[in-house]
């Protein structure tokens, strides 16, 4: 039967393929062209026997072909994770109802007491808050590192404690890109796992798996589902591994939904699509933004002026739908240019099929003061874009227009 076709396995095959061919279900029995939503918490078994031919397998180890109790499998699940392994050219997939579900189980997992975990400043601010709180009461020591600076990371690095070495790649908002050829080989050096989490560049624009990193982790919540209206996460990497969080996940209970599944499934589709756009997209953003005279700077790695430009060309085949900028203007004329645009919503997130806006200074960092933002780095007139599908010229056009009514500056006069 066509449905058995192994259509996503040849290894030049593209993310689109993949995305639209990957995971089917391992029954077609409905003849649904779309993977169908499995909407139960329990699974029949005709007789004993059938019993006892699961438990087998499943005790004594062999490919299990059916599910058992929801917690442990659904086949809605297990056909989005085959899907999401295939675009990363992983061995195994394991999903969750949310990013954060995915890293926090992840290192709840792997991580015991006298561990160490050594992360880059530039990563989601939730999951270093887990790392300095949550996992210190369980005796998990964490070491921040600056970002891209490669002998701090070394130094940080424990012998026979540092389990996880952790970034992301391109971060959030400065869009800086790990170098992870070095990051693995780093890692395997220290006999430490590497983690990689790159919601913001997707498999179509990064595998980290080829470079040799362990684990990749994404936020299925942006890109993946792509559309602003489901919370999802995923790891990937060597199934030996992803057994260890799946069988894990069946005891925290952390699942996520059929229906959340089939949404993420459904987005996946469109994956590339979206994204080459959403490069695009950017890029021509990124370029008119460092022209205009009402802007300080721009953050886009696709622009020779960004400090990871190249390491970005040499492992990306794109450089993602984030755009980061300051306007020339303090932090009322920044907020009023946001103000004043009328494409993009303001909302945090990203990767959906709406443009957002954001100033961090609010967002995320609302609880400090103007002084302790600077000390982490975050300006008050610093703006992130995510950019959605909509057309280039009208995303230019309204920027445009906005940027025209940003005061000009008042006279600083020059250093003698
Ligand atoms: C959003 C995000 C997360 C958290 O994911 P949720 O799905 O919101 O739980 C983690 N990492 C990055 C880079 C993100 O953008």
């Amino acid at each position: 039967m066509k449905t058995s076709r192994p259509l996503s396995d040849g290894p030049s095959t593209g993310a689109s393929t993949k995305a639209v061919h990957g995971g089917a279900a391992r029954d077609k029995g409905f003849h649904s062209m779309t993977t169908p939503i499995v909407q139960s918490a329990t699974y029949i078994f005709e007789n004993t026997a059938k019993v006892i031919e699961f438990l087998d397998k499943k005790v004594y180890g062999g490919e299990l072909d059916r599910e058992e109790y929801a917690r442990y499998g659904n086949p809605s699940v297990w056909s989005l994770e085959r899907r999401i392994a295939d675009l990363e050219g992983a061995e195994d997939a394991v999903v969750y109802p949310s990013g954060m579900s995915a890293v926090t189980s992840l290192f709840l997992t792997v991580l015991g007491p006298g561990s160490h975990i050594v992360m880059t400043d530039d990563c989601y601010r939730r999951t270093r808050q887990f790392c300095e709180t949550t996992l210190k009461k369980f005796g998990i020591e964490t070491s921040i590192v600056p970002m891209s600076n490669s002998e701090a990371l070394e130094a940080a690095i424990a012998p026979r404690k540092t389990r996880f070495i952790f970034t992301e790649t391109p971060t959030n908002p400065y869009l800086r890109v790990a170098d992870l050829r070095r990051l693995a080989e780093l890692g395997r050096r220290h006999r430490a796992m590497t983690l990689l989490d790159t919601t913001f560049a997707t498999p179509v624009n990064l595998r980290p798996l080829e470079h040799g990193i362990d684990f990749v982790m994404h936020s299925a919540t942006k890109y993946f589902g792509g559309h602003n209206d489901v919370l999802a996460g995923a790891i990937a990497g060597g199934a030996g591994r992803i057994k260890a969080l799946k069988d894990a996940r069946g005891i925290f209970g952390n699942v996520i939904d059929p229906h959340q599944a089939f949404l993420v499934e459904r987005g996946l589709k469109t994956l590339a699509l979206r994204v080459r756009h959403q490069n695009q997209t950017a890029q021509r953003v990124a370029e008119y933004l460092e022209r205009h005279p009402k802007i300080e700077r721009v953050y886009y790695p696709g622009l020779a002026s960004h400090p990871d430009h190249e390491v970005a060309s040499a492992q990306m085949s794109g450089f993602g739908g984030v755009v980061s900028f300051e306007v020339a203007g303090d932090i009322k004329a920044t907020s009023d240019f946001i103000d004043r645009l009328r494409i993009p919503y303001i909302a945090p997130s990203l990767g959906g099929t709406e443009s957002l806006i954001e100033q961090p200074a609010y967002f995320s960092y609302y609880d400090l003061s103007s002084e302790e933002r600077l000390a982490v780095g975050i300006k008050d007139n610093l703006v992130r874009f995510a950019l959605g599908i909509e057309d280039a010229e009208d995303i230019i056009e309204d920027l445009d227009e906005s940027l025209r009514q940003v005061p000009a500056r008042a006279a600083v006069p020059l250093a003698k």
